[in-house]
């Protein structure tokens, strides 16, 4: 029989169980969403779906909270940290008028007016979204 195999990108539970997964309530991974820590995929009708990606995120972010003591707004201000302008390799033009270089207001998918949304781009395939916010790469951005 062939072997299945999951992309960890890949959308495949609905909030419902999501939320069983990683302990947390519903309510909880749409206020996540909302302050952009996370980008759950949406379907044309709207509905969410997050991957194995998105979750691990989140017990990331539980962790952050649980064991360092952050609150969300200390954990989007670390997220604003990720250099997204040296992944992206931006020009110095364009750095210089992206709010994600510029203010860092939050981690650079949040921004509805980075240059990448500006061109249309797709955060949950960016490499940004998909490497950076690695619990161990956030761990050592609160240790310093
Ligand atoms: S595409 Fe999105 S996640 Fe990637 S660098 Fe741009 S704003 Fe950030």
């Amino acid at each position: 029989m062939e072997k299945i195999t999951v992309s960890r990108y890949e959308p495949l539970f609905t909030i419902g169980l999501a939320a069983e997964r990683v302990g947390v309530s519903p309510m909880t991974l749409r206020m996540y969403e909302q302050k952009g820590l996370i980008l759950p995929y949406k379907t044309a009708s709207g509905r969410r779906q997050f991957s194995i990606h998105d979750l691990e995120i989140v017990l990331c972010v539980r962790e952050m909270i649980g064991r360092h003591g952050l609150n969300i707004e200390g954990i989007r201000r670390i997220m604003s940290l990720i250099p997204c302008w040296k992944v992206k390799k931006c020009s110095s033009a364009e750095k210089r008028s992206c709010p994600a270089f510029t203010n860092g207001g939050g981690p650079c998918w949040s921004l509805t007016d980075s240059i990448c949304s500006r061109k249309g781009e797709e955060c949950r395939e960016c490499r940004v979204y998909r490497e950076l916010p690695e619990c161990s790469n956030l761990r050592k951005m609160v240790a310093g």
